[in-house]
C-alpha cells in the first residue's frame, strides 16, 4: 500500500525523505481536531479507527510548534521521528 497524504500529493518514497507521515489519532477528540483542520467532514462518518488505518497527513501541514505539542501528536506513534526532523 502506498503511503500518501490526504491533503496533498506527497507520497512516501525517496523524494519524501524530509517528510513524515502521521496517522489520524484514534482518540475521538483529537480525531475531531484533525478532521476540522483538514476540512474533511466526510471523514467523521468513517470514524477514527478506519481513518487511523487508512489516512495519513504529511508533515507539510504541521507548523514546527506542533511537533512539540503532545496534544496534537500523541497517539500517532511518530512523535520521536517528528522531533528529529523538526530540529
Ligand atoms: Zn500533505
Amino acid at each position: 500500500m502506498v503511503i500518501k497524504c490526504i491533503l496533498c500529493t506527497n507520497k512516501y518514497g525517496p523524494l519524501s525523505i524530509n517528510i513524515t507521515f502521521h496517522r489520524f489519532p484514534k482518540d475521538y477528540e483529537r480525531f475531531n481536531k484533525w478532521v476540522n483542520f483538514c476540512r474533511r467532514p466526510d471523514l467523521l462518518e468513517k470514524g477514527p479507527s478506519i481513518c487511523n488505518k487508512t489516512y495519513k497527513l504529511c508533515s507539510e501541514h504541521f507548523v514546527e510548534t506542533d511537533f512539540n505539542n503532545n496534544d496534537w501528536l500523541i497517539n500517532t506513534g511518530l512523535m520521536q521521528s517528528c522531533n528529529k526532523t523538526a530540529v
